[in-house]
């Protein structure tokens, strides 16, 4: 999907900044964080407009959160096929050589064994490792 449609499809006016992030985020193939954005943007948006765009996206779906560690958040385009089922929670796969984030089907999680009344909201799993361009 280009990135204006992807707008279109979410009822998001196009905006600059809006546009140049999604085609960033398209043109990447892998999670980015932050400044990583920030660093590929051929227009300097300033810090506000950009962090309000990422809420924008995140609230709407076209990006989610990669939770690496506490402190290391990357943002990754949500493939709308994928998340269909509602509830987030497919694992993504970090190298730890070159950094960059992939996304990967879901992983099997046993809800049964959680305790009485407990619900899941949220599913964060990352695995760490190498990946083939690496690897070879
Ligand atoms: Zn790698
Ligand atoms: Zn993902």
């Amino acid at each position: 999907m280009q990135s204006k449609d992807i707008l279109i499809h979410h009822g998001l006016t196009k905006t600059p900044c809006r546009s140049e992030m999604l085609r960033v985020l398209t043109a990447s193939g892998t999670a980015l964080s932050e400044d990583e954005i920030r660093g590929s943007l051929l227009v300097d948006f300033d810090r506000a407009t950009i962090y309000r765009t990422l809420r924008t996206f995140l609230d709407t779906n076209i990006i989610h959160r990669v939770l690496l560690s506490p402190t290391e958040v990357k943002y990754a385009l949500t493939d709308p096929g994928r998340e269909r089922s509602g509830k987030p929670g497919h694992a993504h796969f970090h190298c730890q050589f070159c950094s960059r984030v992939f996304c990967l089907g879901r992983l099997p999680v046993d809800e049964t064994n959680l305790p009485d009344g407990f619900e899941v909201r949220e599913i964060e799993i990352v695995l760490n490792g190498i990946c083939d361009r690496c690897k070879g």
